[in-house]
């Protein structure tokens, strides 16, 4: 598929890639399925271009946060295969489920009631067994109102699942115990992390989000999920600066020497942070290239010494393999992703 004209920014994501790191999330599930989470636009990648590539590669469940993010699905992948975890939290809500056949995840017990006094049907239910965030307590799991919900999916969701805390264990035994006490179709504990914490944490659908876009939450994965999402700008102006003449906002970098530098198209606006001021780089020909000085919002300037044969409209790829930019950034790996800003030309590459 070949980019809109856009801004000389673009967001080359990988859907091989992608499909490729389901179809490992899937074998690692290993008798459960994989689900996945394409909530915040796919993790800022385009919803709709991962959820067509996953559901290519088998992928038969895929999780939202808001009602807002079910309707540029509808059409894509069908109506019950989408979950939308903030559940009904008005009548309109429930409404709009009804009408569209998308499942609310019912967290509390008001959401439970919400749902029956709308008409319910086939819904999810979330319980929350230690997170204490979104959920059903485990004590208000022998109410009425959960009685009587037509439940597929039996969801909780793991605190710590990147850590290995007793906590984690603690969370699996009251799913489990959960799992006995109300009727469901399918259970389901673990998110990307979760997987490789064993089998007993599988049940029979899993919900990797993060890993799926090329990141690693635990050293288990490393080596099996590939790179997706790759940012590349254009270089906008090349020029030559002497030594002593400052860079960007408050000349926070000042050239030694005589050097050349690119102007880039990329500023914080589109999600890459000051954080990269002065640590961030990018790769073209082969090289790696400094940013130099400050980002700015909507420019970022780069050392073009290693690359002399670079020239202006020439594209460069920033440095953005997750772990690695994570630890460099101080950002996390879901928001190096969920930053990402809408002023990507987001292509399938
Ligand atoms: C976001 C989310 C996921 C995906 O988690 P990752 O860590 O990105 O794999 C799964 N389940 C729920 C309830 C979530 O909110």
């Amino acid at each position: 598929m070949l980019p809109e004209p856009s801004a000389a920014l673009r967001l080359a994501v990988d859907t091989q890639a992608l499909q490729a790191n389901w179809t490992v999330l899937d074998r690692l599930s290993g008798g459960a399925r994989a689900g996945a989470a394409v909530k915040a636009n796919g993790y800022g990648l385009g919803a709709v271009m991962v959820a067509d590539a996953l559901q290519a590669a088998g992928c038969g469940a895929f999780f939202v946060a808001h009602w807002c993010e079910v309707g540029e699905l509808l059409g894509h992948v069908p109506a019950d295969a989408i979950s939308v975890l903030h559940g009904p939290l008005t009548g309109a809500d429930a409404a709009y489920a009804r009408a569209t056949g998308a499942r609310p995840v019912i967290n509390s017990l008001a959401q439970a009631r919400r749902w029956l006094a709308a008409g319910g049907g086939r819904c999810d239910l979330m319980v929350d067994t230690g997170i204490n965030r979104l959920g059903v307590p485990m004590a208000d799991l022998g109410d009425a109102a959960i009685a009587a919900l037509d439940i597929d999916i039996l969801l909780s969701h793991l605190a710590s699942a990147d850590e290995d805390v007793p906590l984690n264990a603690v969370q699996l035994g009251r799913w489990n115990a959960a799992r006995g006490q109300v009727r469901h179709a399918r259970a389901s504990l673990a998110s990307s992390a979760g997987i490789v914490l064993g089998p007993e944490y599988h049940g029979d659908l899993t919900r990797p989000g993060l890993s799926l876009y090329g990141g690693v939450p635990r050293p288990e994965l490393a080596g099996a999920i590939r790179q997706v999402a790759r940012p590349q700008a254009a270089i906008m102006q090349a020029r030559q600066v002497q030594a002593g003449d400052g860079i960007g906002y408050n000349q926070i970098f000042v050239a030694e020497r005589a050097m050349r530098i690119g102007t880039i198209a990329l500023g914080y606006a589109d999600g890459y942070l000051r954080c990269w001021s002065g640590t961030g780089g990018v790769i073209a020909d082969g090289q790696r290239l400094p940013v130099l000085g400050r980002v700015s919002m909507d420019m970022t300037v780069i050392d073009l010494s290693a690359a002399p044969d670079l020239r202006e409209g020439d594209w460069v790829e920033i440095e953005y393999a997750l772990p690695e930019a994570a630890a460099r950034s101080g950002l996390s790996q879901y928001e190096l992703l969920t930053v990402l800003g809408r002023r990507f030309g987001r292509w399938t590459g």
